[in-house]
């Protein structure tokens, strides 16, 4: 349910609606826009006490929110969230671009990577340190070695990086380093981790899981809202389906979908989305065409060799390409890069 105040309330009267919700035992969220301020209520069944907030002075209206996903709800907060990550703001005018290996396999390698996806447009860099694999007898990730790693090339390329994080206990120190933790699709429903990124102030990149419906993704974004954590950009990284000559399917239709639904920006992932390097740009494209407020993509200088996901990581130079006609679509679209 949400509290909507008239234009003209005064912080008084916000303070005192605030009280007089939690003294009933809800959990208040503030949404303090240009025009007026909306109260989130948070708990269960506030709509019970509907008329009495609404009798409260310098309320305008109280609106039951239908919908399970309530601070993620477009109704909460009608203008996009930005999130900032670096010097960025994604979310907003421009598109964010996210782009590295998928594992630090080396440092050698990995500042390799991290110079030439920055010397092509890259604005963040991107690169696993804990992995989290499919087999137990794959590659783990260089676990806090890869962290030494991304700290390096964040310092040497000023470019701010993303690394995923798998438990709780190791958000401490790939928050260390890590611009943005992310959340793979395998854990977006790790419930205990979701909470424990939401109270952090680290933005959280939150991937689809593999066979989440929107709602669920959109009720996990929740889960590290609700504890107060409001930077949490999205990422569509393709779902389970039938078709087998694809790893995923890559559900553009979640971009525009999630841009009516939430005010959480959206990127997407078509190196996952995909499985196939050769369809990784097109893919791209599709993806800023539909909406999307950026895009992570994997790169590898010598993908044949990569030790995870070497199929669908493009080389510098195709990622040099896929740059530039990301920037054609951009302008088209009146978008900045
Ligand atoms: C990754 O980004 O390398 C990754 C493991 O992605 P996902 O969680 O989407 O499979
Ligand atoms: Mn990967």
């Amino acid at each position: 349910m949400i509290i909507v105040m008239r234009h003209d309330a005064t912080p008084a009267q916000v303070r005192a609606v605030v009280e007089q919700v939690e003294s009933h035992g809800f959990k208040t969220h503030m949404s303090s826009g240009e025009e007026r301020t909306v109260i989130g209520v948070i708990g269960v069944n506030p709509v019970a006490l509907r008329d009495l907030f609404e009798e409260a002075p310098g309320v305008a209206n109280v609106v039951p929110i239908s919908k399970p996903f309530k601070l993620s709800n477009r109704e909460f907060r009608p203008r996009n969230t930005k999130v900032t990550v670096g010097t960025r703001e994604v979310g907003g005018d421009g598109l964010w671009i996210v782009a590295g290996p998928c594992s630090v396999e080396s440092e050698a390698v990995f500042l390799e990577t991290a110079r030439q996806v920055r010397d092509a447009g890259a604005h963040a860099l991107r690169g696993g340190a804990f992995k989290p694999r499919t087999s137990p007898y794959t590659f783990q990730g260089l676990r806090h070695d890869g962290l030494r790693i991304l700290a390096q090339a964040r310092k040497e390329t000023g470019l701010p990086v993303v690394a995923e994080v798998l438990t709780p206990a190791d958000i401490e120190a790939v928050g260390e380093v890590a611009d943005v933790l992310q959340i793979g699709a395998r854990n977006m429903q790790n419930f205990a981790l979701l909470s424990e990124v939401g109270r952090t102030r680290i933005p959280v990149l939150l991937k689809r899981g593999m066979s989440a419906t929107i709602e669920e993704w959109l009720l996990s974004a929740e889960y590290v809202l609700s504890q107060g954590n409001y930077d949490v950009i999205l990422c569509e990284r393709g779902i389970r389906t039938f078709e087998t000559y694809t790893r995923n399917t890559l559900d553009l239709n979640a971009v525009p979908l999630v841009r009516e639904l939430s005010h959480l920006p959206v990127i997407v992932d078509p190196s996952h989305g995909t499985g196939r390097r050769s369809l990784v740009a097109p893919m791209a494209m599709a993806g800023i065409a539909a909406g999307a407020h950026g895009l992570m993509i994997e790169v590898h200088p010598h993908p044949e060799a990569a030790l995870s996901d070497g199929a669908q990581s493009l080389t510098p130079e195709d990622f040099r390409n896929l740059m530039q006609a990301v920037r054609t679509i951009a302008q088209t679209l009146g978008t900045k890069l």
